[in-house]
């Protein structure tokens, strides 16, 4: 999906680290407490240290609408995150996003177009009305919107299980959108097996299945993934316990099912937090998640070693768009009496998306 960002003026890339340290500060006390930062746990240190809140996606939207005063909520994370912040937000709340090409390639992967053309399809082979559609909270508000009218709910990583077992005691089928490997490490988790289980290929006619296929399976899988949990591969589980006797291994449950079913721990970034938090000291973690968020913990967990699953994992490319300069830029606007790059969902898809995250909450 294309979207566009301004580049800044030179006021802004060209300025100092410290420069820009002063102008956030500055700007940010200003703003006083109509402002709020959410910072997600993938964002880099320049901006995560600026956070009121930080978390992961939807704990930081749900926090953003408890948050009544604060008119002005600046996400430091990704397109998804600050659309979810805006249906869960009151009307007088406005959510901006620092960067506006910071997506996210998993997100993207799924697009409405799509997933109403696959939807048509399938509808055409097997009884469309027990077929229920499960989405990832990674994913567009556009497709939370379809699965709300389409009887389905959002499920994020640490209640996906619950969702779709909810689901699946509603219908026979599941076309579960957009990460196929949460879809099939959860699949596998409630005991299901390959057979049960088929990836959809959006980019093929029937996703790339027989018609018996699509009958006969439980889970349709997207053919979606998240570029950085895919990197992390049973090499580096070998590679980890070859050189750090007794290292436990934890990892997200984006990452492929032949990781993660070697993984000692399989957990969302929040579990991920906890687990290494409650280490006991002199631990060693090889931790597969994204690399702003293992460096933390590092850092903060000083009595444990904690290092990256992969010795050369990159960092979330989208992510990374959020930078001091992209911050202050937003931060200063703001003081000027201008809103830049905000973010607003359509008033159907936002209320069709608050119905399919309430089933969630429902559920769960
Ligand atoms: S880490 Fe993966 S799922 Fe998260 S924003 Fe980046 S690409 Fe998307």
């Amino acid at each position: 999906m294309l979207r566009l960002q301004a580049p800044l003026p030179d006021d802004y890339t060209l300025a100092s680290p410290d420069a820009l340290e002063a102008r956030i500060a500055a700007a940010k006390e200003s703003l006083g407490d109509r402002l709020l930062i959410l910072g997600h746990h993938y964002q880099r240190d320049e901006v995560f240290k600026w956070a009121d809140a930080v978390g992961d996606s939807f704990k930081l939207a749900r926090f953003a609408a408890d948050n009544h005063q604060a008119t002005d909520i600046v996400f430091c994370g990704v397109h998804f995150m600050a659309e979810s912040a805006d249906v869960l937000t009151a009307d007088h709340q406005r959510v901006i996003l620092p960067d506006l090409n910071a997506g996210c390639s998993m997100a993207d992967m799924a697009d409405i177009d799509q997933v109403e053309e696959a939807w048509d399809e399938i509808a055409a082979i097997t009884a469309i009305d027990r077929v229920v559609p499960i989405t990832y909270m990674n994913s567009a508000a556009a497709l939370k919107a379809f699965v709300g009218r389409h009887g389905g709910a959002v499920c994020t990583s640490s209640n996906a299980r619950a969702v779709l077992t909810w689901a699946l005691g509603h219908g026979d089928k599941v076309l579960f959108f957009p990460d196929q490997h949460l879809g099939r490490n959860t699949g596998f988790d409630m005991g299901y097996t390959d057979a049960d289980m088929r990836v959809w290929d959006p980019r093929h006619d029937c996703g790339g299945l027989e018609e018996r296929e699509v009958k006969d399976a439980t889970l349709l899988l997207w053919k979606g993934h998240c570029s950085v949990h895919q990197r992390f591969r049973p090499e580096h589980v070998a590679a980890a316990r070859a050189e750090h006797p007794g290292v436990k291994v934890i990892v997200h449950p984006e990452c492929a099912h032949d990781v993660v079913e070697i993984a000692d721990r399989v957990g969302s970034t929040e579990r991920i937090q906890e687990w290494v938090a409650a280490a006991p000291a002199g631990a060693v973690l090889a931790v597969g998640t994204e690399i702003h968020m293992v460096q933390r913990l590092a850092r903060e967990q000083a009595d444990k070693t904690v290092f990256s699953l992969d010795p050369l994992i990159c960092p979330c490319a989208t992510m990374f768009r959020i930078d001091a300069p992209h911050l202050a830029w937003t931060l200063e606007e703001l003081v000027a009496g201008r809103v830049v790059n905000r973010i607003v969902v359509g008033s159907d898809d936002a209320e069709w998306a608050r119905v399919a995250l309430q089933r969630m909450l429902d559920i769960t």
